[in-house]
């Protein structure tokens, strides 16, 4: 009985093991072209290993693993083309309706007056801030995930209006002076807060201060904001590039895919992975 079985069983085995190779080669190919784009082109090293499927065919008695390894080697092609696919040109970085655009010292909102049409509030958060509807989504994972991680926290301000924005810089201005001002606050017309895809989190520990970053909620969206499409725009002596000082605390939705590219270069602000001029100052 066990012996007239046994030939059944390793083909199945065979089996199997083929759907298991496929699988791992599919999920191969899908990850690295997901995730990892300066090295999408390892996808194409690992296709070839669904090609063992053949071995499905009755003569699987036989020889082991005949058909698995000539087949991989020749054909999957031996340079490393560093290309990426990333398209840094898909979406515009002056419409303000674009999830890229690039608000800076040097380029403003146009038009000034320009409010998003689909603000909403952030799901799960008690807190009367709004962003547009994409990125409120995504400030409602991004908070879901830092709070399951023990690193809470919650938005203080996210969209303003050029009205409102206008009346924060004359404050600072009066109180600290208009160079003290520029430092921290942006022109009304020149805030990211404008376009609806920014936010400034706390957690009432260094609120608004460097020493956020090493909080349990800046340590998190340092490591993980980009998993939900934000970027610290402001990162740490970079005030000659962004023109503002270090924010760990101003996030800004970008879209998982430039989220992410950016994290995998190796450069730190939109300005340089976009080949932007540096926005130290108003021109
Ligand atoms: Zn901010």
């Amino acid at each position: 009985m066990r012996v007239s079985h046994a030939p059944v069983y390793r083909r199945r085995r065979r089996v199997v093991l083929a759907v298991l190779v496929a699988i791992v080669g599919l999920g191969l190919g899908y990850g690295t072209g997901a995730l990892v784009w300066p090295r999408a082109e390892a996808e194409a090293a690992v296709t070839p290993a669904k090609s063992p499927t053949p071995t499905e065919t009755p003569e699987a008695s036989s020889t082991p693993t005949p058909s698995a390894t000539p087949a991989s080697s020749p054909s999957a092609s031996p340079t490393p083309s560093p290309s990426p696919t990333f398209d840094l040109t898909a979406y515009s970085l002056t419409d303000p309706d674009s999830p890229w655009v690039i608000v800076n010292k040097l380029n403003p909102i146009d038009p000034a007056e320009y409010a998003p049409e689909d603000l909403t509030r952030i799901a799960g958060m008690s807190s009367a801030a709004t962003m547009r509807a994409e990125a409120a989504a995504a400030m409602s994972a991004l908070h879901e995930a830092a709070v399951a991680a023990g690193a809470p926290f919650t938005v203080s301000t996210a969209y303003r209006d050029h009205a409102t924005q206008s009346s924060l810089y004359y404050g600072y201005v009066n109180r600290s002076g208009q160079a003290s001002a520029d430092r921290y606050s942006a022109r009304p017309g020149f805030s990211e807060h404008q376009t609806g895809l920014a936010a400034d989190i706390h957690n009432g520990v260094c609120d608004l201060k460097a020493c956020f970053g090493t909080t349990a909620a800046g340590r998190y969206v340092a490591e993980h904001a980009w998993e939900h499409g934000f970027v610290i725009r402001y990162p740490e002596g970079k005030q000659e590039v962004t023109g503002y000082i270090y924010e760990p605390w101003h996030l800004r939705y970008v879209g998982v895919e430039l989220a992410t590219a950016l994290h995998e270069s190796d450069v730190t602000t939109l300005e340089e992975l976009f080949g932007l001029p540096a926005a130290p100052d108003y021109s």
